[in-house]
């Protein structure tokens, strides 16, 4: 059993061993391309289905950008948080959500609107690209 299981489990540990590297969304080509770099052998299509997977049982996070490609990133899911995710090298922050709790209730009290959820991210450069 332990041998037939190693093979099943491993393109999906280098596949998640490849996004934990960067804190980037890459698409299933780049994280292909990255693979290849490793001399591993995992298809583009087992790429696509592992990605399926992960996504499936919460593992990653799926984004797909203005061109409507995805792309996917590892990241702390327990925890709600956005993105700032830089437009010249692609880094991701994690930013933090408290400022929302003021925005909801001037949401409630101008318009008596109740917010069940939303989805925000922020562009601009990081640090290094500033
Ligand atoms: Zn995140
Ligand atoms: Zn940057
Ligand atoms: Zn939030």
């Amino acid at each position: 059993m332990g041998a037939r299981a190693d093979y099943v489990t491993r393109p999906r540990e280098l596949i998640a061993a490849v996004l934990r590297r960067e804190p980037r969304f890459l698409s299933a080509a780049e994280i292909h391309d990255r693979l290849k770099g490793e001399d591993s052998r995992v298809s583009l299509s087992t790429v696509y289905r592992t990605l399926d997977r992960l996504r499936a049982k919460g593992e990653v996070t799926e984004r797909t950008d203005l061109e409507g490609e995805a792309a996917f990133m590892i990241c702390e899911p327990a925890h709600h948080h956005h993105h700032a995710i830089c437009g010249e090298c692609g880094r991701v922050e994690d930013v933090d959500c408290t400022a929302m709790e003021q925005f909801a209730d001037s949401l409630r009290a101008l318009h008596g609107f109740e917010l069940d959820g939303h989805a925000m991210e922020f562009f601009g450069r990081c640090r290094a690209c500033r």
